[in-house]
């Protein structure tokens, strides 16, 4: 497909491309990382399908500083280079997740914020708006013509800013805006945690690095076993048929 000029390598639309893509096929990608579970499997599934990957994390007031240094660790481990933008307050008591007066609700609670009835309180509003248009950014000057991300609409139908029709739109956006085609990869997008578990299997050095991955809402390790979060993870693992990594070692009676 071409436009522009541009010869585009996967096809804009293609939101999960192939996993056996061809070495003459394989470029520059910019992950969206946050050391959790989907970034970390994004991560790993880009070094195997690009030349070369760059992980960028954002610290925007996470309750926990945990998950940073997940995202640190895991971006040593994967042998990639890594830059942290901090986004200072511009999210800060938005959201449950970077509000600490307000309690992250358990997995059977609706959590309904403020601002919405709907949403859980977990929901950081903008934020993969942002997290993508600053990535769009890194990738243009450092070369990257994707940028890919862990969005699942399986799993997080309930974030608007993990449907598929948001990541198309702001493909498009960001080309426009940058005048240079840059793809948006999210391989999660329409995966089963059970299905992107078995994803991580395959990946060669992903499952030691989710031994180090933050997904708890709580920050917790080992991770509570309550919030929203934890509990799809649990789910996943358990439906896969596989022990997560990140409970290795821990006494059964300690897993909450
Ligand atoms: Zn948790």
């Amino acid at each position: 497909m071409t436009l522009n000029g541009y010869t585009y390598r996967f096809g804009m639309s293609n939101l999960c491309p192939p996993m056996n893509i061809g070495p003459n096929t394989k470029n520059k990608a910019l992950v969206v990382f946050s050391g959790g579970q989907d970034s970390t499997t994004c991560l790993y599934w880009a070094l195997q399908n690009f030349d070369e990957v760059h992980a960028l994390t954002f610290s925007y007031g996470q309750r926990h500083i945990i998950e940073l240094e997940s995202a640190r660790l895991i971006a040593e481990m994967a042998g990639v280079t890594q830059d942290l933008i901090d986004l200072g307050p511009a999210f800060a008591n938005l959201s449950s997740l970077t509000d600490t007066d307000q309690a992250i609700p358990a997995s059977d609670s609706a959590g309904a914020s403020n601002a919405s009835a709907e949403l859980p309180s977990t929901f950081v509003p903008g934020r993969n708006i942002v997290f993508l248009s600053l990535a769009a950014s890194r990738a243009y000057v450092k070369g990257c013509d994707t940028i890919v991300i862990g969005v699942s609409q399986e799993d997080f139908a309930g974030y608007p800013d993990c449907r598929e029709s948001f990541i198309k739109s702001m493909e498009s956006a960001i080309s426009n805006g940058l005048d240079k085609p840059i793809r948006i990869a999210a391989p999660l997008q329409n995966l089963s945690k059970k299905k992107t578990v078995e994803l991580a299997v395959s990946l060669p050095g992903c499952m030691d690095a989710l031994a180090f991955s933050t997904t708890c809402y709580n920050g917790q390790r080992p991770p509570c076993g309550n919030c929203n979060s934890c509990v799809l993870r649990a789910k996943g693992f358990a439906q896969a048929g596989i022990e997560d990594p990140l409970l290795e070692g821990v006494p059964s009676n300690a897993r909450r």
